[in-house]
């Protein structure tokens, strides 16, 4: 799993330079490709429920699952870009959301806030805690600074597949959730928005946009209990 993370570390990297007014979101979509044949990857992204591109490109109101087109960033968008490969049979997953040259404070406030949320949820992954502290955490941060967070979408165990139980919400779920236990190995990955937490699926039954139209971010990491606390599989250099 650590060559996974590795791989998707490495997609962000490529992607997160490419991306500059100008360029399509099928453009990332090519260079994250790349990435996956340099390093003998298999996307798990293309074909799932028949997604036709290996990363998931959202820009401004969308929050995840965009469908990289001929969509031309613009000076001043915030995008959020979802990458998956896999390696010898194991997934890795993450997504972050960067800004389009300058954007509005509100914007950088939001992503600033997103990822310090993901980053107190991935604080609770230690052995003996239970999952929904991860949820309590990064609401408090994401709710904390005037923001709100996605419910219909959520975080999720990974291994041999992609998506596998238990799911991680990025909220209290009404119940305790089950004991984190050192070998489990979760993708975190809150979706918060600066208006209301409404979600709404366009006409091509992927792209998920805020309701109301505000901007949303999205960050997420693969991450692995181990017995010195959470090792995250999917970061950058
Ligand atoms: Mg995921
Ligand atoms: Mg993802």
């Amino acid at each position: 799993m650590r060559k996974a993370g590795r791989v998707v570390a490495e997609m962000h990297t490529a992607t997160r330079e490419a991306a500059r007014a100008g360029v399509t979101t099928a453009d990332l979509d090519r260079v994250a490709r790349e990435v996956l044949d340099r390093r003998g990857a298999r996307s798990n992204f293309l074909h799932y429920h028949g997604f036709p591109a290996v990363i998931c490109t959202s820009p401004n109101s969308m929050i995840v699952h965009g469908i990289p087109g001929d969509y031309r960033l613009e000076e001043g968008d915030i995008l959020s870009i979802d990458c998956g490969a896999i390696v010898e049979g194991y997934h890795g997953d993450a997504a972050f959301t960067m800004a389009i040259g300058r954007t509005s404070g509100e914007a950088e406030k939001l992503l600033r806030v997103t990822e310090e949320s993901l980053w107190a949820g991935i604080d609770k992954l230690h052995d003996g805690n239970r999952l929904h502290e991860v949820g309590l955490a990064v609401q408090q941060v994401a709710e904390g600074a005037g923001f709100s967070v996605v419910r219909e979408y959520v975080g999720h165990a990974i291994g041999t597949a992609m998506h596998e139980d238990p799911q991680v919400p990025n909220y209290w779920p009404g119940t305790p959730g089950p004991k984190i236990k050192t070998g489990m190995v979760f993708a975190v990955e809150p979706m918060v928005n600066v208006g209301g937490r409404e979600t709404r699926t366009l006409a091509d039954e992927w792209s998920v946009v805020t309701a109301d139209g505000s901007l949303s971010a999205h960050f997420e990491h693969t991450i692995a209990v181990t017995e010195d606390g959470p090792e995250v599989l999917t970061l950058a250099d």
